[in-house]
């Protein structure tokens, strides 16, 4: 089964509001996320760095920490950043990440 990559995801860690959401997909890998519900705590630097904190559901992937899932995480950044800068080669740097991802999934994520 083809992967398929979810450009806009997740890196591996959501934070919605307290029981929004029954699952999430991790937007690196596909797999469905670990989930500690109603967490209280920040849920981003600016707020960490305000001392403030509220109720979320903390869901992370559980491959989140391996080498290969960073990685994946480092390419669609740089594809992002080829996009936001209207780079001239962006539709091959796309073709060539979404090849190097395929990979790294293939060689990482029994399917
Ligand atoms: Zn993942």
């Amino acid at each position: 089964m083809a992967f398929k990559i979810d450009w806009n995801g997740n890196d591996g860690r959501s934070n919605p509001a307290p029981g929004t959401k029954e699952a999430v997909a991790c937007g690196i890998c596909g797999v469905p996320m670990n989930v500690k519900r109603n967490v209280l705590g920040p849920t981003g630097f600016g707020e960490a760095m305000a001392g403030k904190k509220h109720l979320h559901d903390c869901f992370t992937c559980p491959q989140a920490n391996k080498d290969w899932h960073k990685k994946i995480s480092s390419i669609k950044i740089d594809v992002y950043l080829a996009k936001i800068k209207n780079a001239s080669g962006y539709e091959k740097i796309k073709e060539k990440a979404e090849k190097e991802i395929g990979e790294i999934i293939n060689a990482n994520l029994a399917r």
